[in-house]
């Protein structure tokens, strides 16, 4: 081969490979960050990898939390707590476990209202209290917030983005629906039947029962995605290696 046809090729190779690689980003763009009429919402991370974020919401609860938090540290494994403002400044010692154990703290409002219908300064006044709360007990500021029900508009995009923090709900085959408190064994069907890479799995810490089937249901899921080969990520995490 002379050396001209030679470069021909290389260049033709060199072009395949960009294409390639945007291509790649392009499709892994479009699973991360999932647009809608506003702008950038999180549902779900890298498919690329064997990872999954587990996620808490509606807590702290004086119990059901530190359960969660024994488990969580029996296996060694990092989730991520949607806290309500409120609740954290009543048991501020188990927000400052969550966070001396390795694990993140997103807001969830003060006191879980429906962010749609809040006025604008309402909103913010439930989000700011809310950040401020969780930094006086960990000295961080939270960089991801879920609004309650998965109910949000612009103002909420708006509100967190001029923040610099991020909206991230939940992937759409990942409600375990434990707020409901269902038997233990739907809980763990919920969420390891379907499980795919890059899922961000919502579960409850806070329930408003005599027990919580959540904490039971972990017994099996962790270990069960362990054997799998799931590795757990805080959502911090799955964002970042979702965008590497
Ligand atoms: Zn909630």
């Amino acid at each position: 081969m002379d050396i001209k046809k030679l470069c021909g090729c290389l260049w033709f190779q060199l072009i395949l490979l960009i294409l390639l690689v945007s291509g790649t980003l392009n499709n892994m763009q479009e699973n991360v960050f999932a647009n809608n009429d506003y702008g950038m919402i999180i549902k779900k991370g890298t498919e690329n990898r064997k990872v999954v974020a587990l996620t808490f919401d509606d807590g702290p609860h004086p119990v059901y939390t530190e359960q969660i938090l024994d488990i969580l540290h029996e296996y060694d494994v990092k989730a991520t707590f949607f806290v309500l403002g409120m609740l954290a400044e009543n048991y501020p010692h188990i927000i400052k476990r969550q966070w001396e154990e390795g694990h993140e703290i997103g807001n969830h409002t003060y006191s879980h209202i429906d962010t749609k219908k809040a006025s604008k300064e309402e909103l913010l006044e439930e989000y700011k209290k809310t950040q401020d709360i969780i930094y006086s007990i960990t000295k961080n500021k939270p960089k991801i917030f879920r609004p309650p029900y998965g109910s949000f508009d612009k103002k909420v995009l708006d509100m967190v983005e001029e923040d610099n923090s991020i909206v991230v709900l939940w992937s759409a085959n990942q409600d375990s629906k434990d707020w409901k408190n269902p038997e233990v064994e739907k809980i763990i069907a919920n969420t390891i039947s379907n499980i795919e890479n890059g899922d961000i799995i919502l579960f409850h810490d806070y329930v408003y029962y005599d027990e919580s089937h959540t904490v039971e249901a972990l017994k099996v899921i962790i270990p069960e995605l362990i054997n799998r080969g799931y590795k757990f990520v805080t959502l911090s995490q799955l964002l970042n290696i979702s965008t590497e």
